[in-house]
């Protein structure tokens, strides 16, 4: 990149989770990317990488997709963007009406757009909160529960909720108060006098991501369900990185046949082409809202840019492209075989100590002794220097903690997911070997 350029970016731009003084240092480089094919990116000197996790776990066809394309160049020669308070547009209608019939039983009838993860969650929390200020006996239901290292969004109602120290801790003081959760056991074994103080749980279905890929036991999402449904608390699922395939089904839900409350959509849901964001909810919560207009049960929440049309028209050409090119039906081959893959990796790499895999999500985790799990000290970045070292071998992603994450989008060929495979590999030996001697 043209020295001049790279000056300008240093001197002016801040960047999310990064420590600037390492991105200003003389030494570092910073990758331009400005083209995108599949699931290949190429950088300004030329070089072409894959995407390894999906431009930050939105892209789920692919760049550039000719379908997805024509789509929002479509919508642009008529309109890019028009107000959402007060108007419509026929994208928005379209969408809501798909949105909707994804998800079985016909229990989810309303759709709430925003503009991104954190506000899809932020939307959630504030319904809940004025769903239960407007229904007879729900004026005690103030306490929202959440899961220990749970993601929720950096905004401060969904950083609230959030459970990760590093990102969380500092904001104390702008947060409401949670009731933190380790497991659905706790939950269970709440006094009916607390139990009925929730107005909502949230969670990320069967995988919470930030936390570095961290499963849930099977079943435990349904058990939520089941005491959800004893004591009325409302269930927020958390979809912004489950949805969309990315756990093998459309939506991890679906998995253990759970219908929540609420549900939160955004990174894949325009195929990882636009910012938009969705809050599904049922017509018991969305009835509670209605009345004359004195009576101020009005949803007081927008944005700006709420139901973008190019959007919308990205996410229902995205949805269009799940239909034609059966993406769910192979992608499974392809989760099988990344669950391969990734064993024999960890088989044959003394730096990678194990993996976690929920569908087409992967955390590999890098450690300095193998036989006691070891890890490298945290000061040493060993995750993120891997990461530098595979891009050698034509991988980009970027790690939590030490622990690569892998989660391409759905379209990769089976031949580029072994070589995103052997590029950590290859990273590890590079830089963690190099950290161990
Ligand atoms: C990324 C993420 C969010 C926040 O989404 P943004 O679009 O980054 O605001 C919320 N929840 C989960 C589970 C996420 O992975």
């Amino acid at each position: 990149m043209r020295t001049d350029l790279v000056e300008i970016e240093k001197r002016r731009v801040w960047h999310p989770f990064t420590q600037m003084r390492d991105w200003c240092a003389p030494e570092h480089e910073p990758l331009f990317l400005e083209e995108g094919r599949g699931e290949m990116l190429r950088s300004s000197d030329g070089r072409w990488f894959i995407d390894g996790n999906s431009s930050i776990w939105t892209n789920i066809h692919g760049h550039n997709h000719p379908r997805i394309n024509e789509a929002i160049r479509a919508q642009l020669e008529r309109v890019a963007h028009t107000s959402f308070l007060g108007f419509t547009h026929e994208a928005a209608a379209r969408l809501a009406e798909r949105l909707c019939r994804l998800w079985p039983g016909g229990r989810l009838t309303r759709v709430f757009y925003s503009d991104d993860g954190s506000t899809a969650i932020e939307c959630a929390i504030k319904m809940t909160a004025q769903y239960w200020q407007q229904t007879p006996g729900g004026e005690g239901r103030t306490v929202f529960a959440a899961f220990d290292q749970a993601y929720h969004g950096d905004t401060a109602g969904a950083s609230s909720l959030g459970g990760i120290g590093r990102f969380h801790d500092r904001f104390g003081m702008i947060h409401f108060p949670v009731r933190r959760l380790a497991a659905v056991e706790e939950l269970e074994a709440l006094p009916e006098s607390e139990a009925s103080r929730l107005a909502a749980v949230v969670i990320e279905p069967l995988v919470q991501g930030a936390a570095g890929i961290r499963l849930w036991p099977s079943g435990m999402l349904a058990r939520l369900r089941a005491w959800c449904d004893r004591t009325g608390a409302l269930l927020i699922a958390d979809e912004v990185m489950t949805g969309f395939g990315r756990t093998g089904t459309m939506f991890a839900c679906e998995q253990e046949g759970v219908t929540p409350d609420f549900v939160a959509l955004a990174k894949g849901l325009t195929g990882g082409y636009l910012p938009l964001a969705a809050t599904l909810t049922t017509e018991r919560v969305f009835e509670a809202f209605l009345g004359s207009f004195e009576e101020g049960r009005t949803f007081y929440y927008g944005h700006s840019y709420s139901g973008s049309q190019l959007g919308c028209a990205a996410a229902l050409a995205s949805l269009g492209v799940f239909d034609e090119e059966k993406t769910l039906e192979r992608l499974g081959p392809k989760i099988a075989l990344l669950r391969e893959l990734l064993t024999a990796a960890c088989g044959k790499s003394p730096w990678l100590g194990g993996f976690r895999q929920c569908g087409f999500i992967a955390g590999i985790d890098i450690v300095r002794d193998k036989g006691s799990g070891g890890r490298f000290p945290a000061a040493l970045q060993a995750g993120a220097r891997v990461c530098v070292a595979a891009r050698e071998r034509g991988l980009l992603t970027r790690p939590i903690g030490d622990t690569v994450i892998l989660m391409p989008p759905l379209c990769i060929s089976e031949e580029r997911l072994a070589q995103a495979v052997e590029a950590v590999v290859y990273g590890a030996e590079a830089a963690a070997g190099r950290l161990a001697d």
